[in-house]
C-alpha cells in the first residue's frame, strides 16, 4: 500500500517524491515510461566517456534562493555562465543582441548611448505588444527581427512569431551594453556531477520505490495508493477528450568529434539557413576535460516526444477545458511542464513542485518554500560547497 503514485520522474515528480518521502514520511511509488530517472534533464556518459544531455542542453539558472538551496541538498555546483553566439550573415555574433552584436554585424563602433539611439530609430511601435513579433520589432526593428528571430522561431515552433504569445521571444532580452551572458539570474550553476546524479540522491530514500520502463496505465490497477501526482501530458490523462493539445517536439542528433573543441561557444544558434536551430558542445557546460568532444544538433518536429507546450491563445483555451477536468479530481495533483501546459524552466518546475507539496501538507506559501530549504538535508555536506559556488556565481553579476 502506497500513499502516493507519482507519474514521471522528472523535476516535478522527483521533487514531490523526495518531499513527501523525507518531509512527511509518506510511502511513494514513482514510475516513468522512460528507462531512466531525471526526465528531460537526464544526462549520462556516452561511449567515449563524455557527459552529455540526452534531451538537449539543460542550463540551470534561477533567482530563487529557496529553489537553489533546496537543490543544494542533493548536489554540489560548478559555477557556470552560459554564452551563445548566433550565425548571422556569415558571422558569429553574440546572442542576445548587444552592443558588440551591432558593431560587428554592421562594422560600426557605437557606444552604449549611441546604440540606444540606433535601436530607437529602427524600432517600430505597434499599437499593442501581443505577439512574439511585436516584442522584437518594438525593440530593435524589422531588419534585426528578420535576421535573428523570424526564421529561428518559424523553425522552432512551426509558427510565425506573429502567431505566438509575446512571452516566447520575450525570454531573450536586448542589451545596449557588452554583457554577453545568456542569463542574468543571481544563481547560475551546473550540478557538479550531473543532473542524473542529483536525481539519484533525491530519490535515495527507503520510502521511495522506483519503476522504470513503466507507463502508469500498466500498473495503476496493480498497486493501491491514496493519491496520485501526475506530471505527463494533461490531454493524454483525459484520453484527449477535448482533442490533442499541441506540444512541439525535437529530434536530437548527437555526434562526437575527434578534436578537443568543435565550436567557439557553448551554443551556436543557426536562425536562418540550416534546418536545425542550434548546436551545443557539452564540455563547455560540464567543464569536463577530454581529448574528444560531443555536440548535439536540435531539429524541431511536430510529432514525437512532447517537449514544449506552445504558448498561444487557441492552445490556452483548450488547456483551460482540461484544467476544469483536472480541478474536479482532488485525488490527482497535476504538476510540471506537460501537466500544467506551461513553458517553464527547471527552476520554475521545482518551485511549482515545492508549492504543491506545501499545499498537500497544508502549509502556507512562505512556510512551504522556507521549510523545504532547511528540511530535506539528505546530503548535508553539499550545502557548504554550494554556498561557495553561489557566491562566485553572483560575484560576477
Ligand atoms: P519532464 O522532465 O518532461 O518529466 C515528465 C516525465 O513524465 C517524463 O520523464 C515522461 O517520460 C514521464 N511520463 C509522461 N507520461 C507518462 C506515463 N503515461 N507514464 C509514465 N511516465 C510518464 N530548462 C531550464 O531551466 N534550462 C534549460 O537550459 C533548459 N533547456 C531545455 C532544453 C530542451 C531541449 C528542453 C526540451 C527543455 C529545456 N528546459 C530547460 C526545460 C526543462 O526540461 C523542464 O522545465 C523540466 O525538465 C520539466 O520537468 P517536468 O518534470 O515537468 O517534465
Ligand atoms: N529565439 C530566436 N532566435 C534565437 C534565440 C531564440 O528567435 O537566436 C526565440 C525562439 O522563438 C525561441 C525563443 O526565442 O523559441 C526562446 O528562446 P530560448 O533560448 O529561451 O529557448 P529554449 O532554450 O527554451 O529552447
Amino acid at each position: 500500500m502506497f500513499d502516493y503514485l507519482i507519474v514521471g520522474a522528472g523535476f516535478a515528480g522527483s521533487v514531490l517524491a523526495e518531499r513527501l518521502a523525507n518531509g512527511s514520511g509518506k510511502k511513494v511509488l514513482i514510475c516513468d515510461r522512460r528507462p531512466h530517472i531525471a526526465g528531460n534533464a537526464f544526462d549520462f556518459y556516452n561511449d567515449e566517456g563524455i557527459l552529455i544531455h540526452k534531451y538537449g542542453p539543460h542550463i540551470f539558472h534561477t533567482n530563487s534562493k529557496e529553489v537553489f538551496d533546496y537543490l543544494s541538498d542533493f548536489t554540489e555546483w560548478r559555477a557556470y555562465q552560459h554564452r551563445v553566439l548566433a550565425h548571422v550573415d556569415g558571422m558569429l555574433v553574440p546572442m542576445p543582441i548587444n552592443l558588440d552584436t551591432i558593431n560587428k554585424l554592421y562594422g560600426l563602433n557605437l557606444t552604449s548611448f549611441e546604440v540606444e539611439d540606433f535601436f530607437a530609430k529602427l524600432a517600430e511601435k505597434p499599437e499593442h505588444i501581443r505577439t512574439s513579433e511585436d516584442v522584437v520589432v518594438s525593440k530593435v526593428g524589422r531588419e534585426l527581427y528578420e535576421k535573428f528571430f523570424k526564421n529561428y522561431t518559424r523553425k522552432q515552433w512551426g509558427l510565425d512569431p506573429s502567431e505566438l504569445d509575446a512571452s516566447v521571444t520575450a525570454r531573450v532580452p536586448t542589451r545596449t551594453n557588452r554583457d554577453d551572458r545568456y542569463f542574468t539570474d543571481s544563481y547560475q550553476a551546473m550540478p557538479k556531477h550531473g543532473y542524473t546524479r542529483m536525481f539519484e540522491r533525491m530519490l535515495d530514500s527507503p520510502n521511495i520505490k522506483i519503476m522504470l520502463n513503466c507507463d502508469y496505465r500498466e500498473i495503476i490497477n496493480q498497486f493501491s495508493f491514496k493519491e496520485m501526482i501526475y506530471t505527463g501530458p494533461i490531454d493524454a490523462f483525459f484520453d484527449y477528450r477535448y482533442g490533442k493539445l499541441p506540444y512541439r517536439s525535437l529530434e536530437f542528433k548527437h555526434e562526437t568529434h575527434d578534436a578537443e573543441q568543435f565550436q567557439p561557444a557553448p551554443v551556436v544558434n543557426y536562425p536562418n539557413e540550416q534546418p536545425f536551430t542550434r548546436i551545443t558542445e557539452f564540455k563547455y557546460l560540464t567543464g569536463q576535460e577530454h581529448k574528444k568532444t560531443s555536440v548535439v544538433y536540435e531539429y524541431p518536429q511536430a510529432e514525437g516526444d512532447p517537449y514544449y507546450p506552445i504558448p498561444r491563445k487557441e492552445n490556452a483555451d483548450i488547456y483551460a477545458k482540461y484544467k476544469i477536468l483536472a480541478d474536479a479530481r482532488p485525488d490527482v495533483h497535476f504538476v510540471g511542464r506537460l501537466a500544467t501546459y506551461k513553458y517553464y524552466n527547471m527552476d520554475q518546475i521545482v518551485a511549482q513542485a515545492l508549492m504543491t507539496y506545501g499545499k498537500i501538507v497544508g502549509m502556507k506559501r512562505k512556510e512551504a518554500m522556507a521549510k523545504t530549504a532547511t528540511d530535506g538535508k539528505v546530503f548535508v555536506p553539499a550545502r557548504a560547497a554550494a554556498n561557495g559556488a553561489s557566491a562566485s556565481a553572483s560575484s560576477v553579476r
